[in-house]
């Protein structure tokens, strides 16, 4: 099987060619740094299809990514990257820790989107780092700092605008980056585990909240995420 890492919520697979790698997402729910954890029947599957249509979307954007393309009801080709341990949030609304840490109105929208870096490590609760600490740490040039931004805003600003169509307000995003080829690439997922959503009428949250919060209907509303959004799809 040629497993190669086991996250928390997918594994990476090799395959016959070097620089390509299989991105298998399993059931697993885990919040709070892996604290809580549950198995939610389905939910690789929902995460890998949205996921797959928000790669695509943005492929059709003419936004580069790792994705290659679908492999099976769980699992995508992705091409093999260096990733940069950041985490790398871009916020529009506020919610979560930007609330916690801020005293800023959970729900209050932001004059414009707001790019937050987290470092990449679970042992250190993925602490928030300025781009000094980027810099001391040597986790990225500037420049790939700047080119990791600005790539996060427009795919940001590019999804927020999909989303709408849906009726979906895109509160916050989390994303990864990835060297290859001497290209910054996005890699990773884009699903409700990895950023936050509501319902542009009502407020009702769509996402991975639904868990840390024990507001239940999890997997239900993964799927309406899915239903929403596929009608808007530029490609079935
Ligand atoms: P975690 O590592 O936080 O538990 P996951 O279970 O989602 O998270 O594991 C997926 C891992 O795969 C992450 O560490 C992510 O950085 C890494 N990854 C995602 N895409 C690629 C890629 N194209 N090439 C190499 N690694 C990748
Ligand atoms: N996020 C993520 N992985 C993390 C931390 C955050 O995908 O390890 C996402 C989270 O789902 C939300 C956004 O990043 O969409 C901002 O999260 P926040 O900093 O508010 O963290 P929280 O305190 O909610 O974990």
């Amino acid at each position: 099987m040629n497993i190669l890492y086991e996250g928390k919520a997918k594994r990476l697979y090799a395959t016959e060619h070097d620089d390509e790698l299989r991105m298998s997402f399993k059931d697993d729910a885990t919040a709070f740094n892996g604290v809580k954890h549950a198995q939610l029947a389905g939910k690789g599957h929902l995460n890998k299809e949205i996921t797959l249509l928000l790669y695509r979307e943005l492929a059709d954007a003419g936004i580069e990514t790792h994705f290659l393309r679908e492999l099976n009801d769980t699992d995508l080709l992705v091409r093999k990257v260096t990733i940069i341990p950041l985490e790398v949030v871009v916020r529009k609304v506020v919610a979560g820790s930007l609330a916690k840490r801020t005293g800023l109105a959970q729900g209050q929208t932001l004059d414009e989107p707001l790019v937050e870096y987290y470092l990449k490590d679970d042992a250190l609760g993925d602490p928030m780092l300025a781009p000094a600490h980027i810099r001391a740490l040597n986790l990225a040039q500037p420049d790939e700092v700047t080119a990791v931004t600005q790539q996060a805003l427009v795919i940001f600003t590019h999804l927020e605008t999909f989303f709408a169509q849906a009726g979906l307000r895109l509160v916050d995003l989390k994303l990864e980056f990835g060297r290859a080829d001497g290209k910054i690439l996005l890699a990773d997922e884009i699903s409700p585990d990895t950023c936050r959503l509501w319902d542009t009428e009502t407020g009702e949250i769509f996402d991975k909240d639904r868990f840390r919060q024990d507001l239940g209907e999890v997997i239900e509303h993964y799927q309406q995420i899915l239903e929403r959004i596929s009608p808007h799809a530029k490609r079935v």
